[in-house]
């Protein structure tokens, strides 16, 4: 039988396997780049947005979503910028929701502020939405005021409480902050795990410039583990949830704490994922430049099998790790982009 005939379709729906084996199953997509907090350690307070036709459409995302869900993606994440300011964004879910159905993808999920989960928590556990993360990095609402410069506590928490109620798991974010919250971090595990949410901890990361000196803030994790570790009885877990946290069990809450470390540990070997920002450009690895222009692949008419052959190249081309360093000599950031352009 003649090798290509057969080759096109076994392209199109083959695994994705990088050159150090790691097989592709995760897909963190950031629908846009806007939002209505401007984060201290994020964003900016004078940011410039993209134009809208940089912007791939709704219709552009769900077919690389789903060009990857063909390859053997079995986890989306919807992010940004705040995902649900996306206009139109629960169609995009909706349509999502068809791979859930098909058992293509097992699951669909989305990390978000919470500025506006209260209006969409429902439609969203109807699209087959299971568990999203709502970030949040302190319970004052004077802080939350000046941590998202702009930003409301009580319709994030309201926010949280709608998904719960529709049947959402929620797990709780909370960049660690030196001077910030760190103070509030026990309050914090009290809180999460008293409403039933698994809470996890992240270092700041040096991803774009910020108006300010990231190293200031900078709390490595291996500090708060070990604070949480005088205080509460807390045991290594085993729990995964596909992304790069890694958990301890508190014997007296009965829940999870996690830890996303990149400056401290490094958790590359196991990397199974790559990002899709909202104006198609793929990045093999958070913590490196080198990308793929998937949209421009879109916009050139290609056909699923073309579509397919630009992803191969793009995996093949995913390096091996990451190597973010804070530099305590307040050097520019290690990444020019924002983390609200890669969606985190
Ligand atoms: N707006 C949504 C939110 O805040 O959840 C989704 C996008 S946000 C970029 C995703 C996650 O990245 C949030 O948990 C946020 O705290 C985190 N993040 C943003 N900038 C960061 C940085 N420089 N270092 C570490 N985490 C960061
Ligand atoms: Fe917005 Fe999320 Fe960045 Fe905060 S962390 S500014 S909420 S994108």
């Amino acid at each position: 039988m003649d090798g290509t005939v057969n080759q096109a379709p076994r392209a199109a729906s083959a695994p994705l396997i990088d050159p150090f084996a790691r097989r592709i199953t995760y897909l963190r997509v950031s629908v846009t780049d806007r939002c209505d907090f401007r984060c201290q350690y994020c964003m900016a307070e004078a940011m410039t947005f993209l134009p809208k036709s940089d912007l791939l459409t709704l219709e552009e995302l769900d077919r690389l979503c789903s060009a990857f869900v063909a390859r053997g993606v079995r986890r989306l994440r919807l992010t940004g910028g705040e995902p649900l300011l996306r206009r139109g964004v629960m169609g995009l879910v909706r349509n999502l929701g068809r791979h859930l159905r098909t058992g293509d993808l097992d699951e669909l999920t989305l990390t978000t502020n919470g500025s506006q989960l209260a209006r969409f928590a429902d439609d969203l556990a109807s699209a087959g939405v299971r568990r999203v993360n709502v970030s949040l990095d302190t319970l004052d609402p004077d802080r939350f005021r000046a941590v998202t410069r702009r930003g409301e506590l009580a319709p994030v928490l309201d926010g949280i409480r709608a998904a719960q109620a529709a049947g959402i798991a929620v797990k709780i974010n909370t960049v660690a902050l030196r001077g910030v919250n760190e103070d509030e971090i026990p309050r914090l595990i009290e809180w999460a795990h008293g409403e039933g949410m698994d809470i996890t901890f992240i270092e700041t990361m040096p991803m774009g410039d910020i108006d300010g000196d990231r190293t200031e803030h900078y709390l490595p994790l291996t500090e708060v583990e070990r604070r949480i570790a005088t205080r509460w009885t807390v045991a290594p877990s085993g729990h995964r949830t596909g992304g790069p946290a890694r958990y301890v069990h508190v014997a007296e809450t009965g829940r999870r704490v996690g830890f996303i470390t990149p400056l401290t540990h490094n958790f590359c070997e196991s990397c199974n994922r790559v990002r899709l920002t909202c104006t198609g450009t793929l990045y093999m690895c958070l913590g490196q430049e080198d990308s793929a222009d998937l949209r421009a692949v879109l916009r050139s008419g290609a056909n699923d099998a073309a579509l397919a052959k630009a992803i191969d190249a793009a995996i093949a081309r995913k390096p091996r790790g990451h190597d973010f360093v804070i530099d305590r000599l307040g050097a520019p950031p290690a990444l020019a982009r924002h983390m609200s352009t890669t969606g985190g």
